[in-house]
């Protein structure tokens, strides 16, 4: 029970990595706060799982592009549980195309959303994490920051702006107890990846080292690596979880 008496915040943490790392978390013994954009249902069914590992869970209908919403899941995760400890920035969308003919209004959903959204919700938990003297702050980044991935230009430059922007926010917060990370993800079965041709995550799975899709859990864990209380000397860092992809 490593995070009995931690509260954490999970954005996107309705449906696929998100719900694995409210999970992990929660069977660590966290409180858990969740964010989400609309999917009611599926926010229903993390909370219920949570609450069934015997902890407290709260679900917040808020869009991280939005820093009224980001103040707010902050402010309603902390009248829950009294603190703010663990912040996983997982909310994420793909809009893909070829950079050629792509709109501008997909570069910037999804600019908005993977990275200006991150940098939003951190702003928004330092505060209270500054005041506790302690704080993990766990970004999700994808291999396609890491290594660029044809038809994902906008994706792929949000994903690379969240390893900058968490190397940064680690530096300024290395002296207050909070660090901040960042997990990269390769292709993991979820929505997400189901929005992919069939042809393309066979090929993609056919470059994997390990030879599978990679499981949300397979995320959460490495996630709650970094989130652990103990791991103070950890920080500015990037762990890819992608079958050994990107190596
Ligand atoms: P899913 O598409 O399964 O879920 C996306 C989650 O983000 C949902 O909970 C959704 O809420 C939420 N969300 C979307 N937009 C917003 C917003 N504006 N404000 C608040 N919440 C929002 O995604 P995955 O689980 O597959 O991905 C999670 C993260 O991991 C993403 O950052 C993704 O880029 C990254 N990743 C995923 C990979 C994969 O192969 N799946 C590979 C590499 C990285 P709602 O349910 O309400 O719609």
């Amino acid at each position: 029970m490593i995070f009995q008496d931690r509260s954490a915040l999970v954005t996107g943490g309705s449906r696929g990595i998100g719900r694995a790392v409210a999970l992990e978390l929660a069977r660590g013994g966290a409180n858990i706060a969740i964010a989400y954009a609309g999917n009611e249902e599926a926010a229903a069914e993390t909370l219920a799982a949570c609450k069934a590992l015997g902890v407290q869970a709260i679900a917040i209908r808020a869009d991280v592009r939005r820093a009224e919403d980001c103040a707010e899941m902050v402010k309603e995760t902390l009248a829950a549980f009294g603190r703010l400890d663990i912040l996983v920035n997982n909310a994420g969308i793909t809009r893909d195309g070829l950079l050629l003919s792509m709109s501008e209004e997909n570069w910037d959903a999804v600019l908005e959303t993977n990275l200006k959204g991150a940098a939003l919700a951190t702003k928004a938990a330092l505060r209270p994490m500054m005041k506790q003297r302690f704080g993990r702050i766990v970004n999700l980044s994808s291999i396609a920051g890491v290594s660029g991935n044809a038809g994902q230009a906008n994706y792929s430059a949000s994903k690379a702006g969240l390893i900058g922007l968490s190397k940064s926010v680690a530096k300024e917060l290395a002296t207050r107890g909070i660090t901040v990370n960042v997990v990269a993800p390769g292709l993991i079965e979820t929505d997400m990846a189901a929005a992919l041709p069939p042809e393309t995550q066979a090929a993609i799975i056919s470059s994997i080292p390990v030879g599978r899709i990679g499981a949300p859990e397979d995320v959460a864990r490495a996630v709650a690596f970094f989130a652990a209380p103990e791991n103070s000397y950890l920080t500015g860092q990037l762990l890819c979880v992608d079958g050994g992809a990107a190596v």
